[in-house]
Order: structure tokens, then C-alpha cells, then sequence
């Protein structure tokens, strides 16, 4: 009996643990990819002290996870929050906490703040329910040195300047800088004006991501040209929820993926992100109307015209027709008209008694509209699914329960939707390659030393949730649910979702990305 107690007791050698809370008994998956494994995880502070089996000292909160996954928060490489989480009603970010996601990057597809320092100050001013790290957005950069949607290329002095006001972001803390090649006016800008600005950002270690110049038909050129940037900048790259959109595309998956391996293989560093859905979301400008007209002054005055109005007129007829007339193409939100959220173009078209093409330049008369666009083919999304460079990333923001919008349910369903359907139903992927899509990869591609695993050191970004009940709810007609299984998480260690509701507390921070000397 005596010996036993010997052995035991040696067996625990260790210090006992002083923790402020420990999450007990839960199946925990670090987030390195490897498969989860039973044990405890403490925490003291916003930091993770011990994960594994060890003996805990004087009386911490413990919150039982036995039957529970415990995994590190998620880390949401492409969030369009930028503006919504610096406002009152949305700065908790709820949608993003109850999926389990801790941290969010901004300034994606080319548009946010250009005023790093500004932006974060206000973040760190009022608070935000997740954690925020910032991609410098080239497109609103462009526009606020070349005064608008400039439809040249910059003058050495206005390239100059980009250079200038990108090494003053990278000095206040962005971790990259972020284009949007097929809005304006990013889809303005030449490759060389990219690589001009992103090796100033390489220069302070932050990467190139970019919404890329095609994503259907040329997705091949446009892998082309980021891994072109990639090599001449000198800096890693990341294709942004990567995909082959319009029935066009599909098959094009196998291609693009093998040009990505290569790329790899040869040593280059490139990284994709993903949401686990078939349908997609922008403007309904994005989506049909040409580059060039797509204020509505300038696309009236080019219908008004003798010779560009048919050629206009016939163009976005021509983008209708490769969205099944309008049917793939559905409302998400419009304000002047909000009974048309839900509908498609074409069911509209019909209501109305007007062709669809009516329809679009009513809707661009009145400000346009954002919409769901469903182009995407299940098989491919699979495929690019399974590729380990490919982390989870929902192209959502932050929204409130009571949006007036019918949003992509992405928003409120991505990383559930992933991990509960994709993984956990489907067996798509296996468990710990979803989790560590969605923490350890995203970290690294972010260069974040210090989260996106359950490591002691790193800070308490934590999520514990059911694997029986971690779903997404949200659907294309009814987007506005939280998602259910999220039991606990927890934001720079504090308690930010408790028995599956957000507790409203602002723990998230701004990361300001460490400056390369
Ligand atoms: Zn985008």
C-alpha cells in the first residue's frame, strides 16, 4: 500500500497547479493538428498555465467538460467587421463568440480603415467581445491617396505615398495588408503596383492577402499573379476564401489546388482560407454590372448613351445569363425594398413584371444591393476543404439578432458549420484537421506567436463546446440564429459564452502585429 503511494506520488512529482479556473475533464485538441486527448486546462489570468494531467492547488473555479471538446477560440482570418466593431450595438461580436471564434482579422477584400493606429485606439477605447488584428485595405488606400475610384495607375508620387502610409501601418501594428481585385478600385491596379506596396509590407513582416482578381473561369491566371506578388514582394501569400465560382469554374478545383501544392512544394509560402458553403455574398454591383460603371451617375449616364448603352445594357445581361437569368442570385439586403430580401433576382423579375435586367438597374437606382450569390459546386468546396494550407474563415461581420438584413448565414454559422457538419456528420475532414484549420494554421499564417494553440504560455483563448449539439442553425432563410453547442468560452481568459449565451463582456484586445525592426 505504502509503495503504491510512492509510485503515485512520484508520478506527480510536479508543483501543484494555482489556477483561477480550470476546465476539467474534457477531450482537449491543442490545435496542432494531432488527435485530442483527455486532460485538464488551467488558466491564471489571460494565460494558459498548464494543459494535460497535473494536480491543482488551493480552490480555482473548475467547470466540468467531461463528454466536451476543449479547443483553442478560433481565429477568423477574414471577417468584414471593420466598422461594426467599433459600434455599440455590435462591438461584443456575439455571432463570431457563439461559433467559438476569439479573434478576427479586419480590413479584408481591400476595404476598412487605413488609420491603424486610429482603429485600434477606438478598439481599445471601447472594448470588443473578440480579439482584432488588422490587414492594412489596399483598395480604401488607393482610394484616399488617388482621391477616389481612380480608373489609371498611380503617379510615382502617388505610389510613393501608398509606400509611405503602408510602412506607417505596418509601424502601428497591421499584420499585412489586404486587396480586393474585383472591386473598385483595386480591380484598377496593376500587379506591379501591388508588389511595389507589398514588399514594403514583407519588409515588416506582414503578408499578402488578396480577394483575387478572378475567381471563375481565370482562376488559374489569378493563382498566377498572387504567386507572382508572393516571389517579387517577398512576402508569404493568402488567397482569400479561395473557390471556383459560376457553373463555368467548376471543375477547375484539381488544377488550381495542384498549382498551390507546387507552389508549396517549391517552397513558397501560400496559404488559402475558406467558408464552408456553395453560395457566396458581395454587391449586387460586384456581381453584374461592369468595373467601370458601377456608381449609379456613371452607369446612368452610360445607359443614356446612344453607343455605350445597348453595349452596358448587353454586358450585364450577359453576367445575368451566367447566374441562371437571376435565379442564383438572391437579395440579402435592401433597404428601400426589404420585402425582396429572401428573393432572387428572377423571382422578382416575375413579381414585378419586369425582365431582370430591370430589376438590377432598379435596385442600382436606389443604392444598390447586397446579395447571395449561389455559383459554388459542392465537390469543389470538398476538395479545397481537404487541403491542410486551407484554413476556416467565414467573409462575415458582426450582426445583431435583430438585423433588418437576411445576411449569408455564414456570419452565424461558419465554424460549427465546418466542424459539426463537415467534420464530426460528414467525416469530410478529420476532427482535428477542422479544429486546426480554424486555430493553429490561421496562426501561423498570421505569424501570432502566442495563440491559436492550448499551450501553457500562450493567452486563454479557449473554446468548449458539445460535439453532439455544435451546429450551425442559420440558413439562407433564416440566417439570424446563434449557433448551439458553444458551452463555454473564454477571451484573454475571461468568461465570454457561458451555457451557451454570450455574457456581454468585452475581453477581446487589439493585436497590434510586432514591428520587424
Ligand atoms: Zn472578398
Amino acid at each position: 500500500m505504502h509503495a503504491a503511494l510512492l509510485v503515485t506520488f512520484s508520478l506527480l512529482a510536479a508543483d501543484p497547479i494555482a489556477a483561477d479556473l480550470v476546465l476539467r475533464g474534457g477531450t482537449v485538441y491543442d490545435g496542432s493538428n494531432s488527435e485530442g486527448a483527455a486532460g485538464d486546462v488551467a488558466i491564471k489570468g489571460d494565460r494558459i498555465i498548464a494543459v494535460g494531467k497535473f494536480d491543482i492547488a488551493g480552490s480555482p473555479r473548475i467547470i466540468e467538460c467531461k463528454g466536451l471538446i476543449v479547443a483553442p477560440g478560433f481565429i477568423d482570418l477574414h471577417s468584414h467587421s471593420d466598422s461594426g466593431i467599433v459600434q455599440p450595438k455590435t462591438r461584443h461580436n456575439a455571432n463570431f463568440l457563439m461559433q467559438g471564434c476569439t479573434t478576427v482579422v479586419t480590413g479584408n477584400c481591400g476595404s476598412g480603415p487605413t488609420d491603424v493606429a486610429d482603429y485600434f485606439k477606438k478598439i481599445d477605447t471601447g472594448g470588443a467581445g473578440t480579439n482584432i488584428l488588422h490587414l492594412l485595405p489596399h483598395g480604401s488606400l488607393r482610394s484616399r491617396v488617388m482621391k477616389g475610384d481612380a480608373n489609371r495607375p498611380p503617379s510615382p508620387d502617388e505610389l510613393a505615398q501608398m509606400k509611405k502610409l503602408a510602412e506607417q501601418a505596418m509601424r502601428d501594428g497591421a499584420c499585412g495588408m489586404a486587396t480586393g481585385l474585383i472591386y473598385t478600385p483595386g480591380t484598377f491596379s496593376k500587379t506591379d503596383e501591388l508588389i511595389a506596396i507589398a514588399e514594403v509590407v514583407g519588409k515588416h513582416g506582414g503578408i499578402y492577402a488578396s480577394h483575387i482578381r478572378n475567381e471563375g473561369t481565370q482562376l488559374l491566371e489569378s493563382f498566377d499573379e498572387i504567386l507572382t506578388i508572393g516571389k517579387l514582394a517577398n512576402l508569404p501569400v493568402h488567397i482569400s476564401h479561395i473557390k471556383a465560382s459560376g457553373k463555368a469554374a467548376w471543375g477547375l478545383a484539381p488544377d488550381a489546388i495542384q498549382r498551390i501544392r507546387d507552389a508549396r512544394t517549391a517552397g513558397q509560402r501560400v496559404t488559402a482560407d475558406q467558408y464552408p458553403y456553395t453560395a457566396s455574398s458581395t454587391s449586387l454591383s460586384a456581381t453584374v454590372i461592369p468595373a467601370e460603371v458601377r456608381i449609379w451617375e456613371k452607369l446612368k449616364a452610360a445607359l443614356d448613351d446612344a453607343e455605350q448603352g445597348p453595349k452596358v445594357r448587353h454586358r450585364i445581361e450577359q453576367s445575368l445569363g451566367g447566374r441562371n437569368g437571376g435565379e442564383s442570385i438572391m437579395i440579402a439586403s435592401f433597404a428601400p425594398e426589404r420585402s425582396w430580401q429572401g428573393k432572387t433576382i428572377a423571382q422578382i423579375a416575375k413579381s414585378t413584371n419586369q425582365s431582370p435586367l430591370d430589376v438590377v438597374l432598379d435596385i442600382m437606382r436606389r443604392d444598390g444591393a447586397q446579395v447571395v450569390n449561389f455559383g459554388m459546386n459542392e465537390d469543389d468546396v470538398r476538395l479545397f476543404m481537404r487541403e491542410p494550407w486551407v484554413a476556416t474563415a467565414s467573409d462575415g461581420s458582426t450582426q445583431s439578432l435583430d438585423s433588418p438584413a437576411q445576411p449569408h448565414p455564414r456570419s452565424f454559422g461558419t465554424f460549427p458549420r465546418k466542424i459539426g457538419r463537415y467534420a464530426i456528420e460528414g467525416k469530410i475532414i478529420p476532427l482535428q484537421q477542422a479544429i486546426y484549420s480554424a486555430s493553429g494554421l490561421p496562426a501561423k499564417v498570421l505569424g501570432l506567436p502566442d495563440r491559436g494553440y492550448l499551450k501553457p504560455d500562450y493567452y486563454a483563448d479557449v473554446v468548449v463546446f458539445d460535439p453532439a449539439t455544435f451546429r450551425d442553425v442559420a440558413t439562407y432563410e433564416k440566417p439570424l440564429q446563434w449557433a448551439t453547442g458553444t458551452r463555454v468560452v473564454l477571451v484573454n481568459g475571461q468568461i465570454a459564452v457561458e451555457d451557451e449565451r454570450p455574457t456581454e463582456k468585452l475581453a477581446g484586445r487589439a493585436i497590434r502585429h510586432p514591428v520587424k525592426p
